[in-house]
């Protein structure tokens, strides 16, 4: 693991939204990273981070102290944010157009991206990651120095939120080689930025509607599991399973849930399932990142498990739940998995990605 003498200045674009909170929550008093800048829209910019969020603070926590105290920026100064920090997480609600030429303009001011937005998610250099699965892709980072011109700067992504349920779970059966699989994703209010109070249509009801959210969920995986060779220019999708997902907003606060089943060309028992899902320790379990749950998939054997309110924090937000593997009558296995997506699925994994990159030596101090 690469040493850096002393912790990486560290800002936050997007800081006053539901992502960005949770990310001025999680680096407080994180052990390799010092926040040092929190920016976000012109509405924002110029008041002390406590009055700017004011009345919206959506967690369950206390602001910490000293970033109510820092003064938010306009996201829009860029080089004075390029000047300040180390590297930057990133999580606006922008057209993607404006968000990819925000983050490519960061990148380029020498400023590495941690980014939870979906704009840049299928440039093929774009590693998309999930530490657990695919650490191996930030080798793709390479290329896209060469594309932006940058000796530093760069963008890495995570995925969608609501792939983070099953992704994890499905990873250490890719062995048997999965061939389709059908997940319907039962997905929190936060997912879209919002509470429970803001948003009074979800009140005893459900939406079976949630835009883009299945055609990432379908093609998400495919780059996640995809293959990555050192010198090559981007990451190559893989070619199966193929998915077919369903995203229904759902009246729960926070923690997505997903009902699955899957088609395997190698059947496997429900023992051999069972002892994949308990024995795997992925990367940065094994490298001791400081984010990293230990251990990351948790199965219950409650028939009526994993459920949000009582499981979404589990290893701290960041594990991933399972329960109820059974049999399914029309493909091979099914189970029901679940994530917290603001944490596991938004700033928890971009803080973990960022531990896993400094650990890398992709990120270092300017
Ligand atoms: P949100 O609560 O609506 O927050 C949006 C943030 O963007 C705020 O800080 C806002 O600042 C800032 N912003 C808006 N316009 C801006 C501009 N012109 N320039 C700079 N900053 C601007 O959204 P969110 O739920 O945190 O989501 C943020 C990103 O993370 C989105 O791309 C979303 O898709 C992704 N994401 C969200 C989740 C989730 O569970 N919520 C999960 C995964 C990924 P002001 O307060 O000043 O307006």
């Amino acid at each position: 693991m690469k040493e850096t003498k002393g912790k990486l200045r560290v800002g936050i674009v997007g800081a006053t939204g539901m992502v960005g909170q949770r990310l001025v929550s999680l680096l407080d008093a994180h052990p390799w990273f010092d926040l040092r800048l929190l920016a976000a829209s012109r509405n924002s910019a110029g008041k002390p981070y406590r009055e700017a969020v004011k009345g919206r603070w959506a967690l369950g926590t206390p602001m910490p102290e000293t970033a109510g105290r820092l003064k938010v920026l306009d996201a829009a100064e860029l080089e004075t944010i390029a000047d300040a920090v180390d590297f930057v997480f990133c999580a606006v609600s922008l057209p993607k157009k404006e968000t990819r030429a925000l983050e490519e303009a960061l990148a380029r001011l020498e400023t590495p991206v941690i980014s939870c937005n979906s704009a840049c998610r299928m440039l093929p250099d774009v590693p998309m990651l999930i530490p657990e699965i695919n650490p191996g892709h930030a080798g793709v980072i390479e290329a896209q120095r060469k594309r932006l011109g940058t000796r530093r700067g760069f963008i890495t992504v995570k995925p969608n939120c609501s792939i983070q349920t099953y992704v994890p779970a499905l990873t250490p059966l890719l062995p048997y080689r999965p061939s389709a699989v059908v997940a319907c994703t039962y997905q929190a209010v936060s997912g879209a930025g919002k509470t429970m109070a803001d948003w009074p249509e979800m009140e005893r009801n459900v939406i079976p509607f949630i835009a883009g959210e299945e055609e990432k969920s379908e093609r998400e995986p495919l780059k996640i599991w995809g293959g990555f060779r050192e010198g090559d220019t981007g990451i190559r999708d893989a070619e199966q399973p193929l998915i077919s997902a369903q995203c229904v907003r759902v009246p729960v606060d926070d923690g997505h849930l997903a009902a699955v089943s899957v088609r395997f060309e190698d059947k496997p028992k429900r023992e051999d399932i069972l002892r994949l899902w308990r024995e795997w320790e992925p990367a940065p379990q094994r490298m001791k990142l400081p984010s990293a749950p230990r251990p990351f998939l948790v199965y219950r054997e409650e028939d009526d498990r994993p459920q949000p309110a009582l499981d979404r924090d589990a290893g701290g937000g960041m594990a991933v739940v399972l329960g109820r593997l059974r049999e399914d009558p029309v493909l091979d296995w099914r189970f029901v998995s679940l994530s917290h997506n603001t944490l596991r699925g938004a700033a928890g994994g971009s803080v973990l990605s960022a531990e896993l990159l400094q650990a890398q030596g992709y990120l270092e101090r300017k």
